[in-house]
């Protein structure tokens, strides 16, 4: 049941039209895909027929951090409508500029966490390998909006030193990759990063988070399954999808194709004002990723990061909205509440 309902805007190019082929044959080359993305909101606001002063007042945010959406992603707009879920997460807004106490650059203390390279790690067995900057869409409320990639190590230079470090500790047995988004590495140098991390004995994990299997769901391509499904490690994919809306078609059957090679896979998904902060809304995300074999890891409350202020829902809100979900779903369908705090063991689970 949708409750939402979409009329699927054409914003395609031609060869991104093809109908999801069987068997994780897509079409069209991520690649290109991604060099077609749109990047001038005033673009997006045309295709979805949206007030030109929307633009115009994204002008100020996409200064700070650019705008991206790739096409696929917006095709999954509603036109017309301002308060899309989807729009709402990509669209520049005025008062990112607007300094916000308790709103700062780093609210994570990540730059305190960095062991060598590209490597961050906080809890016990497990740490993230940064592995690059850049991603496929601008969430407008990331948290890692003014991380200083270059310098912390998201480098192919960074990434040896972090391999090396991993391979000297063995109390690390999983390494997650992340970003930026870890996919938008090409496959060779996929493969050449697996096959260190592979020949690392006590690794035993590789966990992947990334959001393109939402948008941008013709990175999962033949060959990247190929590898995945070969590896030695267990190997878990984490999804970012924050509304049901933006599962469409097309991510439905790039996560089917997922499903052999990577038995394991979650979504993580963060609260925020205006898109999901109602029972219904996240709901429908619960039952549709369940619907797709994916099940619902975290609902993260927002972290503090600068000129995201307008996103924040209260944590008391939070907890209700779980509470609420416990009421109406099946306990592996309703995801942790979690936030992240500096120092603390593991994340912190509020409900
Ligand atoms: C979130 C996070 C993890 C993963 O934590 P899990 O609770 O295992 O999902 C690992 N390392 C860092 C630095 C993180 O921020
Ligand atoms: S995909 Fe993730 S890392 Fe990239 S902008 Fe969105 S929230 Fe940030």
């Amino acid at each position: 049941m949708m409750a939402r309902m979409h009329t699927p805007v054409s914003l395609s190019t031609p060869a991104s039209t093809a109908s999801p082929g069987r068997l994780a044959a897509p079409r069209i080359d991520w690649k290109q895909e991604l060099a077609e993305a749109i990047r001038d909101p005033a673009e997006l606001c045309r295709l979805l027929d949206l007030d030109p002063a929307l633009a115009q007042a994204a002008a100020g945010g996409h200064r700070l951090f650019p705008f991206l959406v790739p096409r696929g992603f917006a095709a999954r707009m509603r036109r017309g409508d301002p308060g899309d879920p989807l729009l709402l997460q990509v669209l520049p807004r005025a008062e990112e500029l607007v300094d916000m106490p308790g709103f700062t650059t780093d609210p994570l203390d990540e730059q305190d966490a960095r062991r060598a390279g590209g490597l961050l790690q906080k809890y016990a067995s497990r740490a993230l390998l940064l592995l690059t900057g850049a991603c496929a869409v601008n969430c407008r409320y990331c948290f890692r909006r003014e991380f200083p990639y270059a310098e912390s190590g998201a480098t192919p230079a960074g990434t040896t030193a972090a391999v090396a470090a991993v391979a000297a500790d063995p109390t690390l047995t999983e390494v997650i990759l992340s970003g930026g988004d870890p996919l938008l590495l090409d496959d060779p140098r996929l493969d050449h990063l697996l096959d260190q991390l592979e020949s690392i004995p006590h690794l035993r994990r590789l966990r992947i988070h990334s959001r393109l299997p939402v948008v941008l769901p013709s990175r999962i391509t033949p060959r990247l399954l190929t590898r995945l499904a070969g590896s030695r490690l267990t190997v878990s994919l984490v999804i970012h999808a924050n509304h049901a809306a933006e599962l469409d078609e097309t991510v439905a059957t790039g996560l089917t194709d997922l499903t052999t090679a990577i038995p394991l896979r979650f979504n993580q998904a963060v609260l925020l004002k205006g898109i999901n902060d109602s029972v219904h809304a996240l709901a429908m995300l619960s039952e549709r990723l369940i619907s797709l074999g994916v099940v619902p890891y975290y609902l993260h409350l927002l972290d503090p990061v600068r000129g995201t202020a307008g996103f924040a829902v209260p944590d008391s809100r939070g907890q209700e909205l779980i509470e609420s979900l416990r009421r109406r779903l099946p306990g592996y369908a309703v995801p942790r509440l979690a936030r992240e705090l500096p120092g603390e063991p593991a994340k912190v689970w509020l409900a």
